[in-house]
């Protein structure tokens, strides 16, 4: 990071002139003037129960023109026997997974969209496992934009589903991820589309902090201890930071919670930064959890400085621990994760079990996608059906202890 400042507005620059590619920008505000503005006392006027409730901390202008659909603002629902069970204190679920898309990405991809139609673009792009594009194309749906879309061969149906039936100009790539996120890039510059990629794009994460804004309000300024988020990229557990540390900036929360980063085993080149404090070293990803399986993490400083700013930690869960967790979290919260969501979990799980975090911790999960996106995981997770013929007898001799 060279610390070059840069005006806001229509012609601001997306990465770092001097940096090149790899200088993320990071979106900064007036917070005197914010903080004059938003109090806890006018946020509970507020009417708004949406991601634009927090217009002053969002890089908008002052006509930005919003989608219908309501971003945002998901319930806050404590599990108390999900607590139990993995031996914490208390556990909150941020379920995200009821954004109109079904996916934390919803918050990003709004405001990406209304960048967009700011910077008089009519067509965004991105590259994407999955959920990115899937919100995208929703975004793009409500407000009237083309949307182009590569995926990767291998995303899951129920994600494909959703970009299709929202009208998007679908393009699968035969080729791994990065490969794919590097023709999305290049085809961005060369018909200059918009490009909503959290690797280039400053004002994704703006959008994604929100859900650390509705965190302290929800839970009515009293913040858990831990904050479990799933990494994949690292964009999502930045943005969690930037929400609460921006929150802490405006003097509405004392304390922000500490962060716990959960990467899937088997593909966790973040942790491994994290715990080397080394540069990033690029890995093949293995793993059933397709919204966290980044082999080249774009975000992956902001995620190690975020997690490390916070005074908390990383660590990796295997894919049974999520299915395991998949499960949990279905049958005692009653609450349906993906994989990647359901990993946040895991992580809890273990850092409990291992002691990372004292027990009897208070604790929240923030869960980033809904069950319904990769449902062959389900499957694969749950329990199976008993097949039995239409009679009673069958019935009582399956249902015996
Ligand atoms: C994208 C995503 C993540 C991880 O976010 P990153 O910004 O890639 O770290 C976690 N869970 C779900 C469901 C996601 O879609």
């Amino acid at each position: 990071m060279c610390g070059a400042e840069y005006p806001a507005g229509p012609r601001a620059p997306m990465t770092c002139p001097r940096c090149g590619i790899t200088g993320i920008l990071d979106v900064q505000y007036d917070y005197r003037a914010v903080a004059r503005r938003l109090t806890r006392r006018a946020l509970a006027r507020r009417t708004d129960f949406s991601e634009w409730r927090y217009r002053e901390l969002l890089p908008l202008g002052a006509r930005a023109h919003l989608p219908a659909l309501a971003v945002g603002w998901s319930p806050l629902e404590p599990a108390p026997a999900l607590a139990r069970h993995l031996g914490l204190g208390s556990l909150l679920l941020k379920d995200d997974g009821r954004n109109p898309s079904a996916s934390l990405k919803d918050r990003a991809s709004a405001v990406g969209a209304v960048k967009a139609l700011e910077a008089r673009k009519h067509t965004i792009a991105c590259a994407s496992t999955g959920n990115a594009a899937s919100s995208l194309a929703c975004m793009a749906a409500s407000l009237g934009l083309q949307a182009i879309i590569f995926v990767p061969e291998r995303a899951p149906e129920p994600k494909l589903a959703q970009l299709l039936t929202f009208g998007a100009t679908v393009l699968r790539v035969r080729g791994s991820y990065d490969q794919t996120w590097d023709i999305c890039q290049r085809s961005c510059e060369r018909w200059g589309w918009y490009n909503r990629n959290a690797a280039v794009n400053p004002f994704l994460v703006e959008g994604k902090k929100t859900v650390s804004l509705e965190i302290c309000e929800q839970a009515e300024w009293r913040l858990p201890e831990w904050v479990a988020v799933s990494v994949g990229d690292g964009c999502t557990i930045a943005g969690t930071w930037k929400g609460f540390r921006e929150m802490r900036t405006l003097g509405l929360i004392r304390r922000a919670p500490k962060l716990l980063g959960v990467q899937a085993a088997g593909a966790a080149p973040v942790t491994e930064a994290f715990r080397s404090g080394a540069a990033l070293r690029p890995v093949e990803p293995h793993t059933m959890a397709d919204s966290i399986a980044v082999g080249v993490p774009r975000n992956w400083k902001k995620a190690v400085d975020a997690v490390r700013e916070s005074g908390g930690t990383m660590l990796n869960v295997g894919d049974d621990e999520i299915q395991e967790a998949m499960r949990v979290t279905g049958r005692l919260a009653g609450v349906f994760a993906e994989p990647a969501a359901a990993a946040a979990v895991a992580g809890l799980a273990r850092a409990a079990r291992e002691g990372v975090i004292p027990r009897r911790a208070a604790t929240l999960a923030v869960i980033t996608g809904n069950g319904l996106k990769d449902t062959r995981a389900a499957l694969d997770a749950a329990p199976k059906p008993m097949d039995i013929p239409p009679d009673l007898a069958a019935v009582e001799a399956a249902l015996a202890p």
